[in-house]
């Protein structure tokens, strides 16, 4: 064995444990396949973050269903994009 080698075994594992990012797509493990839940991951991110509200203007929109949201700020309901708003 080289010494290359040697020290080549216990980086490569550090690397496989660092590259999990599952985030919110960690409740399906391994199903699915991963460029599903990378997408998956960046739709949920983005609507889990309070939006932008257009009558307002403030950072208070929330998702209640597809399409559907409120405003916390100003109470107002509304139907816009599906998944978050512009
Ligand atoms: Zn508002």
């Amino acid at each position: 064995m080289t010494p290359v080698q040697i020290w080549a075994a216990p980086f490569s594992n550090k690397m496989a444990t660092k590259l999990k990012k599952a985030k919110s797509a960690g409740r399906f493990r391994a199903k699915y396949g991963k460029s599903v839940r990378d997408k998956l991951v960046k739709v949920e991110s983005k609507q889990k973050v309070k939006q932008k509200c257009p009558f307002c203007g403030k950072l208070g929109v929330k998702r209640l269903s597809k399409g559907i949201w409120k405003c916390t700020k100003c109470n107002k309901k509304f139907a816009s994009n599906t998944y978050y708003l512009d």
